[in-house]
């Protein structure tokens, strides 16, 4: 059985204040950016970390192979890259030793020390959405003489909207569609001639998947055409649902139990975030299941969730996730 750690961080500045607060810098896509651990995978590594240590001493009580995934990229490697779950796969690591099952742990800012997952589909699948728009440049002073980009921009991301809220059944399974960045322009009397927007789109069936796709292409070229522009949308570096195995959920209950006693939720809310650990548990039966780290002291209505500048956790925590580790490890 294989136990994952993802390790990689974000280009987010942190302002948690904290002693060891990330100073690092990197570049990301030809941009130089600040480095946080903003999702907590250092704190998975501590934890994985914490778990091999304790089953490297108890080896005579374990009957089988434990393999331990320390994996980078989970985020998503920059454009045009590979990296992830999908590479650690391709280069075997669920064979030799042939993995069976695989669990994963994953921190946020829930009550602390509860785990919690559902059977099923937990976490939405993801897309990366890139909408590029070529158009035809003029002074900013005659619009009429080009095509105004910042006008497409703005219909291409109400459509967007819309088509999420209003034109798919929301009661049948629940869907997102963002446009998170927009890039055009130099000058402000210059109208630009390209337009790049990206976004990501969740979802948690393939049906509705390939329908919000087909919606995004229809509406964007339409958008792009009205203007007389060429409007494009693809679709890539997609995850799949995590999909947590019906009979392996029942039986880890039981486990994890035993790691955190009366604080384990085997029913919790579907979640639209994304996790590559759903690679992993489409080739092998597996278990994604969150543990909660708010400190204390921050009410849960305030708390600074994953990706905030301020993300911070109760490392008391990390012993009920390095039981949780090894409580699945030796059952
Ligand atoms: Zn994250
Ligand atoms: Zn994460």
């Amino acid at each position: 059985m294989a136990l994952r750690a993802d390790m990689d961080a974000l280009p987010v500045e942190e302002k948690t204040g904290l002693p060891f607060a990330s100073k690092v810098k990197a570049t990301w896509e030809g941009r130089t950016v600040p480095v946080m651990h903003a999702c907590g995978h250092d704190t998975h590594v501590a934890m994985l970390l914490g778990a091999a240590t304790v089953l490297a001493g108890m080896k005579q009580d374990i009957q089988g192979t434990v393999v331990f995934l320390f994996q980078p990229a989970e985020e998503g490697p920059p454009a045009g890259e590979e990296g992830g779950a999908k590479l650690m796969i391709r280069d075997g690591a669920l064979d030799n030793p042939k993995v069976d099952a695989v669990f994963g742990v994953h921190i946020g800012p829930g009550d602390p020390h509860e785990l919690n997952y559902r059977p099923e589909g937990f976490y939405a699948s993801s897309d990366r959405i890139t909408i590029t728009v070529k158009g035809r440049q003029t002074h900013g002073a005659r619009p009429w003489a080009g095509i105004d980009m910042a006008s497409v921009a703005a219909d291409i991301i109400q459509a967007t909207n819309q088509i999420a809220a209003r034109q798919v059944d929301v009661g049948v399974s629940p869907s997102v569609l963002t446009i998170a960045t927009i890039n055009m322009g130099f000058r402000q009397n210059i109208i630009p001639e390209d337009l790049k927007m990206e976004g990501t789109m969740r979802t948690f069936s393939k049906e509705r998947r390939a329908d919000l796709i087909a919606r995004m292409q229809k509406s964007v070229t339409a958008i792009g055409d009205r203007y007389g522009a060429k409007a494009e949308v693809a679709f890539t570096q997609p995850y799949p649902v995590t999909y947590n195995d019906p009979a392996l959920s029942k039986w880890v209950k039981g486990t994890l139990e035993k790691a955190s006693p009366g604080k384990v939720d085997d029913n919790a809310a579907l979640v639209t975030g994304a996790e590559d650990f759903s690679m992993y548990a489409e080739k092998v039966p597996g278990v994604f299941i969150q543990l909660g780290g708010r400190k204390p002291d921050v009410p849960a209505e305030t708390v600074p969730v994953n990706h905030s500048p301020y993300f911070d956790v109760d490392e008391a925590v990390f012993e009920t996730g390095v039981k949780a580790h090894a409580f699945m490890a030796l059952d």
